[in-house]
């Protein structure tokens, strides 16, 4: 682990212990792939484990149903959604089985050029899912987004460009799943008032960013702030993001002005 990575969990830690787990808790989480390396991977015990740790305390809903769960549900629920960015194929074969164990439906945000394909990243060499792998996970009750169709940046291409993509991607995935497609994730995060603009104009009624955070009443649901889930961390760490320990420790980052990621 990482000096860095280090120091953020003894903070975490020492943030839980001083204020506690909290009830009320409203969380995304974002992974990217199950079974390969850190920081987008992580084991799959480690996950197995996480997912444990969430079923006991945490109604997990998928990310079109949070608007509601969070305005109607009873007061002090606490309430997460798991989210995978990018469409690995390991999200398929690794992490889907241990989601149905726990019963927790998952939102899975595709980039739809990539389905079927091995393509070259940042992170590697990696396996996407195939359209057949994506129908069956929408067909088990998990929720199917969009991540654009090329995982560009939206922020820096031509408006008709920017919204090609984020209305493209949703019109082939709700011709492959015969259902509305609500939900959105902004690729590397990246978004503006006209990006924000675009995927409200596409008619998505969800879209989460990678801001850390949890979420609140008060939320924008077209920017929603996600607990990325590092490869690294540890599972004390981990209960420690399941609780205000986030926001108290968002708070510290901006008022030191750290840029820690
Ligand atoms: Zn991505």
């Amino acid at each position: 682990m990482q000096l860095k990575d280090r120091l953020r969990e003894i903070l975490y830690l020492f943030l839980y212990a001083l204020i506690g787990p909290g009830e009320g808790v409203q969380v995304i989480l974002l992974y990217h792939s199950v079974g390969t390396a850190a920081p987008y991977g992580i084991s799959p015990e480690v996950f197995e484990a996480q997912m444990g740790l969430l079923a006991e305390r945490f109604t997990v809903v998928r990310l079109s149903d949070l608007p509601l769960a969070v305005q109607a549900g009873p007061p002090g629920s606490n309430i997460a959604v798991v989210t995978f960015d990018d469409g690995c194929l390991d999200n398929y074969e690794v992490a889907l089985p241990i989601l149905e164990r726990f019963g927790i439906k998952a939102t899975f945000f595709v980039v739809t050029d990539f389905l079927g394909k091995r393509i070259r990243t940042v992170k590697g060499e990696r396996a996407f899912m195939d359209v057949d792998q994506v129908r069956e996970l929408f067909q088990l009750g998990h929720e199917i987004g969009s991540h654009t169709a090329h995982h560009v940046k939206l922020t820096q291409l031509p408006p008709a460009v920017a919204q090609q993509e984020v209305e493209g991607s949703k019109k082939f995935l709700e011709d492959l799943l015969q259902a509305p497609v609500c939900s959105f994730a902004y690729p590397k995060g990246l978004y503006s008032p006209s990006v924000r603009r675009l995927v409200a104009g596409a008619g998505y009624k969800v879209a989460v960013t990678t801001e850390p955070g949890l979420v609140s009443r008060r939320s924008d649901w077209l920017t929603l702030p996600r607990v990325w889930v590092r490869g690294s961390l540890s599972l004390p760490a981990f209960r420690a993001r399941l609780s205000p320990a986030t926001n108290a420790y968002g708070l510290w980052r901006r008022l030191t002005e750290k840029r820690m990621p």
